[in-house]
């Protein structure tokens, strides 16, 4: 008994309708949704030519029956809804019937599949059904997407930036279903295997080791929502939101108000324009949401937004108190400057906008808690946070030290090569990027697979580790969308001058302290660090004598 049918025409009009297949990914990740509600426990994607050649996805799920392969290709038909009602309780990924056709209408597809008490079937594109030899379960193969619509596909980005979407989406949907097991192929080469596991194994498969040991499980429950997942010490940052994922009801949404919910609950703990790892599942009674807003499903909206954005900051709060990671602590534990001179600085500044008086000649100068300089100025008070001074000294300095050297040799040959072993989208990224990375002043090339041979690197950045330096140009690479080298050379500066810069905790001699201050007349370093943290402050005389109620 066929159990696809087609929708009927008014639910079809209520359904959210635009271009589901833009990219390959998209078309991928219409497969991987349909081998879940298929409730497979293994899937296979085998791509030719990073996806632009083929994408086979095959999986050992439910299989689809004889009589329903044709209906498959049918727009508008599914077996996951029937009425305008079911609409309101979605609990499969899928429910339009769309994803099938329009991939067939955009590429060579064929369908095989055998479910459990039969023999196997295919259908392709002549839509003549014969049989087929294969396990339980199903292969989608999509031969050469867009070859159909030249224009189309002209209009995709290179090849590198293709195949990262598809990983992209492969991880997203591997992060939300840890206990399935993935398995990917580019040209028969094997280029990832993730077991069924926990989410804690998941996210180092897909992420890394050194993640794992920075995550901390968050948990709340009640009648209707369940939150659970993992967050990140705010040790462990990164640049862009792109490693913040929240998956409502098992899909990956771009949300964001939830991110910047997110990010607000570390309060002061994060730096500006840092974002942490966060993968969050969001399991909501399906009658509290609405998926069917976007044609791709990537954007949901919710009956009641507030309600799980106060549950999730609250989560993320407790958990981070839990680990003793409240602002107050932190400050004890480890003093990092920002947040204090933020504080001080809005308490402050607000009473003395302009120029800071000179430090005096005299003057004596003291460090408190390893961490403020303080000393006499002409009007006042100063102190100066050691580490973002230094910091804002080092950026100067080497700013001028690249000017110089521009013209010259902006590369150091390492006394050794090094091999970087990269991560598949880094490597892609890294084959992108050859040029850019050779202005830059690295010299490295692929020298295995997934190997990279670095034999030069920025002479800005030789005391860098030059594995990280590089894997971490390349995520910058990516995020920033730097189009241009002296904006990336800055970006570079003043991460180095935070590596090398005088830390929190560091004991200072007098010396020390009073060649920091001596810079302040020299150059002028503004008031903040490269990073935008406020470097020095001024009490004026005044203003504590108002205090003192002078
Ligand atoms: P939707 O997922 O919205 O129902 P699709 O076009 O993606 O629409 O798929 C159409 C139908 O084909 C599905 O409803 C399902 O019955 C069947 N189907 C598609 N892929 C699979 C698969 N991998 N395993 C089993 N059935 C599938
Ligand atoms: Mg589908």
């Amino acid at each position: 008994m066929s159990k696809i049918k087609k929708l009927p025409e008014d639910l079809i009009s209520k359904i959210a309708a635009g271009e589901v297949i833009e990219r390959p990914a998209y078309a991928l990740k219409e497969l991987l949704e349909n081998a879940i509600d298929a409730h497979a426990s293994r899937i296979i994607v085998s791509l030719k030519d990073h996806g632009l050649g083929e994408i086979k996805v095959i999986d050992n799920g439910e299989g689809i029956e004889k009589e329903d392969l044709a209906n498959a290709l049918i727009p508008h038909s599914t077996s996951k809804i029937e009425s305008l009602e079911d609409l309101s309780h979605i609990d499969s990924l899928g429910f339009r019937g769309e994803a099938l056709s329009s991939i067939a209408s955009v590429s060579e597809l064929e369908i095989r599949s055998r479910k459990d008490d039969s023999k196997g079937f295919m259908i392709n594109s002549t839509k003549k059904i014969t049989s087929a030899a294969l396990d339980k379960g199903t292969h989608i193969i999509v031969k050469n997407i867009f070859s159909k619509t030249p224009a189309r596909r002209k209009f995709l980005s290179t090849v590198g930036t293709e195949y990262r979407h598809i990983l992209t989406q492969l991880y997203n949907t591997a992060l939300s279903y840890p206990q399935i097991e993935f398995q990917l192929f580019n040209n028969e080469k094997l280029i990832h295997i993730f077991k069924p596991s926990d989410l804690e194994t998941r996210i180092r498969d897909i992420i890394g080791t050194d993640a794992k040991r920075f995550l901390l499980p968050i948990a709340y429950k009640d009648g209707y929502t369940q939150i659970s997942g993992f967050i990140s010490h705010p040790q462990l940052t990164y640049k862009s939101k792109s490693k913040v994922y929240v998956f409502i009801n098992g899909r990956r949404v771009l949300n964001n108000s939830l991110t910047s919910a997110i990010t607000e609950s570390y309060k002061n703990l994060l730096m500006n324009h840092t974002y942490p790892l966060a993968v969050i599942s969001i399991n909501i009674a399906p009658d509290l949401i609405d998926v069917n807003v976007h044609p791709r499903k990537e954007l949901i909206t919710f009956i009641d937004e507030r309600d799980v954005i106060e549950k999730l900051k609250e989560t993320i709060q407790e958990t981070l108190e839990l680990h003793n990671l409240t602002f107050a602590n932190t400050v004890k534990q480890h003093p990092t400057s920002s947040a204090i001179a933020k504080n001080l600085r809005e308490d402050v500044m607000a009473t003395k906008e302009g120029r800071i008086g000179k430090v005096k000649r005299s003057a004596d100068v003291i460090q408190l808690h390893n961490l403020f300089i303080v000393t006499e100025t002409e009007n006042g008070i100063l102190i100066l946070d050691q580490h973002a001074v230094h910091e804002a000294i080092l950026y100067y300095k080497y700013k001028q030290a690249y000017k110089a050297q521009k013209e010259k040799a902006l590369s150091v040959q390492l006394p050794k090569p090094v091999m970087a072993t990269l991560k598949p989208h880094e490597l892609s990224i890294f084959e992108e990027n050859i040029k850019a990375l050779t202005k830059l002043g690295f010299a490295a090339k692929v020298f295995g697979p997934e190997i990279v041979k670095i034999t030069a690197v920025p002479f800005v950045s030789t005391e860098v580790d030059p594995i990280k330096n590089l894997t971490e140009t390349l995520e910058r690479l990516e995020s920033d969308n730097i189009s241009d080298i002296d904006d990336h050379t800055n970006a570079m500066l003043a991460y180095l001058s935070c590596k090398s810069a005088i830390k929190s905790g560091e004991h200072l001699t007098k010396k020390q302290m009073k060649e920091l201050i001596s810079y302040l007349d020299k150059i002028d370093l503004g008031y903040t660090c490269p990073h935008g943290r406020p470097i020095k402050i001024e009490l004026t005389k005044t203003y504590v004598e108002n205090m003192f109620k002078r």
